[in-house]
């Protein structure tokens, strides 16, 4: 992969590679790890998602356990506490899940994995995914964790960093890891109709973990919608934090400011004619021009670069 120019894409059919990781074997070391047991801080004491239902779907409902996601050497890990701001992980455990969401959120590891790779070709570490922190999938209440199609995300571990996704969207936290959150939830934006995070909460609770879900019937992405105020917050967030507009503020109202930070990303992104590339794009239109423009919201976000430094090809 060295050897891929800068605007080179990854479709989602074109993942990389798949690691074939035995499965277990990094489960040994996992289970000697000893869950920390200090008490939530304050402002997460509002996350009453998993406590309060059983782990499990409600009752009727198929379910499939799974211990891993993306690919079965790729554990997921409960967060069993807190060091300060960083939340602390088990070792593998399973979760039950609706098998045909279960397949949704492999497909949307796989090519997050796909794409931290290529973007971060001149780094001494991989960006192989190693494992995914989590604080629920099937848990009985309503809405679609009662199902199993829902998934509450807290870390992302690759090799050579991960994101904690309690910790890294706040103020004063640096830059590079507040990129590494913005990958993250653009990267779920493309394959999850409904998307919670710090920047678009609905009840107080998804400051510290991301909620992605199917709508209850696997629908994933769509174009981005202006009137959406999680879909403006992300398109904020990349303008803020991509070199567009520092002072943006990530409010969920798309206005002029936002208009503007969304047609420079365009143009960095070399995804109008305008700007040099080869074809106009429209993701506010189009669920697959919606799945190019996050594509490179993530690549520069991962690679720790401003908007641009990945884009489309250009003619
Ligand atoms: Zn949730």
């Amino acid at each position: 992969m060295r050897g891929m120019t800068r605007y080179d894409a990854v479709g989602d059919g074109q993942l990389s590679r798949r690691r074939l990781l035995a499965a277990g074997g990094l489960t040994a070391a996992v289970g000697l790890l000893t869950p920390m047991s200090n008490a939530l801080p304050a402002y997460a004491e509002d996350d009453s998602e998993p406590e309060l239902g059983t782990m499990a779907v409600c009752s009727g409902n198929p379910y499939v356990n799974r211990a891993w996601v993306g690919e079965s050497g790729w554990d997921l890990r409960h967060r069993t506490g807190w060091n300060g701001l960083v939340g602390v992980h088990g070792g593998r455990h399973s979760e039950q899940f609706n098998a045909t969401f279960h397949n949704r959120c492999n497909t949307w590891l796989q090519n997050l994995d796909a794409i931290a790779r290529i973007s971060r070709p001149n780094t001494s570490s991989s960006w192989g995914i190693q494992w995914l922190g989590d604080i629920g999938a099937g848990v009985c209440k309503t809405g679609q964790h009662g199902t199993g199609r829902a998934l509450d995300i807290s870390r992302v571990q690759w090799d050579g960093g991960f994101v904690d996704l309690n910790k890294h969207w706040r103020g004063p936290e640096t830059r590079v890891v507040k990129r590494r959150y913005l990958a993250v939830v653009a990267s779920c934006r493309r394959y999850f109709r409904n998307v919670f995070t710090a920047w678009y909460d609905t009840d107080g609770s998804h400051v510290n973990h991301v909620h992605v879900d199917d709508n209850g019937n696997n629908s994933g992405g769509v174009n981005i919608r202006t009137s959406h105020k999680g879909d403006t917050t992300i398109v904020q967030a990349a303008g803020r934090y991509l070199g567009v507009n520092s002072d943006i503020a990530i409010d969920g109202i798309w206005g002029p400011i936002t208009q503007s930070a969304y047609n420079t990303l365009m143009a960095r992104f070399k995804m109008t004619t305008s700007s040099g590339g080869c074809q106009t794009y429209n993701p506010l239109s189009s669920t697959a021009d919606m799945k190019v423009f996050l594509r490179w919201v993530i690549r520069n976000a991962l690679a720790d670069q401003n908007a641009g430094y990945y884009h489309s090809p250009t003619c």
